[in-house]
């Protein structure tokens, strides 16, 4: 049965209670965004990076001392990010319309911006695979409006998640969504998660996570199934801790779900939540973008 242990928590499975600390508080590491989103930790520098996508701006904190700076601005409108095994920024960018990466000379590398000859719409969330293959989805928001991105027709036509191999071809994974958005594997690698906002422009388009088995050639997708609902808003962004739990953006703050899909709990928000990521040097503090503002809290788990 569902009870609050404060303003801050809902529990609906007592193994929530096991997976937070009751006595943290929500943080507000800053605000003075319009839409914050795609958190990225750099465990070597001390910084988390995030968008403010309609600014324009990458933003950087710093965990030394806790101060804000901008990153990059103009940044080609950047969405989500992460660091892939090599330890190199890999960023989705809506105005750019590709993936790229920023190399440790410093120098930015495109490592995908067209499908099969057409522009990719506006990346949004992407992954990295143990293997090097760098997995992304490719909504339309970025080419909707100039608001976060600029406004242009998609030249593909649909709303996709893409594989890009180590060698640079681009192949298509997840054709059965309307937005796809968030995306994350399971700690062993063998699912992939995938989130739909397709609510945006598709009235009965249920807010959804989706989950997708690996095939045994670690490069295809067998059929997805559902995984989660949302029961408030929708899920953006979201990131997997190392017991396989999901820790979701959505409308009233961070639902956590175990890995069958049971909604544990959530963490209550004060703005709509787009995107969170662990941080620190145990991983155990979740960074959560959320509209104008980024927000952090110690939870009782790691990040993957
Ligand atoms: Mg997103």
């Amino acid at each position: 049965m569902t009870h609050s242990i404060s303003h801050l928590y809902q529990i609906n499975d007592d193994r929530f209670s096991g997976l937070i600390h009751a006595n943290a508080r929500l943080e507000s590491l800053w605000t003075g965004g319009r839409w914050t989103e795609g958190p990225v930790y750099f465990a070597a520098g001390k910084y988390l990076l995030w968008s403010d996508i309609p600014n324009d701006r990458v933003m950087r904190w710093d965990e030394t001392d806790g101060s804000t700076s901008v990153f990059e601005q103009p940044c080609r409108h950047q969405n989500g990010h992460t660091i892939d095994p090599q330890g190199r920024l890999t960023s989705c960018e809506h105005g750019g319309r590709a993936v790229s990466r920023i190399e440790h000379d410093g120098s930015r590398s495109v490592l995908a911006d067209r499908f099969n000859g057409s522009k990719l719409n506006s990346p949004n969330d992407v992954v990295v695979k143990s293997d090097g293959s760098v997995w992304f989805s490719d909504p339309t928001y970025g080419i909707d409006s100039d608001y976060e991105g600029h406004a242009a027709p998609s030249e593909i036509g649909a709303s996709q998640v893409y594989r890009i191999a180590t060698d640079g071809t681009v192949s298509a994974v997840v054709s059965d969504l309307v937005q796809p958005n968030g995306l994350a594997f399971s700690p062993d690698e063998t699912f992939l998660y995938v989130a739909d906002t397709g609510r945006t422009h598709v009235a009965d388009c249920a807010p959804k996570i989706r989950r997708y088995p690996v095939a045994t050639d670690s490069a295809s997708l067998g059929a997805g199934t559902d995984y989660a609902i949302s029961d408030c808003g929708l899920f953006d962004g979201f990131r997997v801790d190392v017991s396989g739990n999901i820790w979701s953006s959505a409308g009233d703050g961070v639902h956590c779900f175990s890995p069958d899909g049971d909604l544990l709990g959530k963490i209550l928000v004060p703005e709509v939540v787009s995107n969170v990521c662990f941080f620190g040097a145990n991983r155990n503090r979740l960074a959560i973008c959320a509209t104008t503002s980024v927000y952090s809290i110690y939870v009782r788990t790691r990040g993957c």
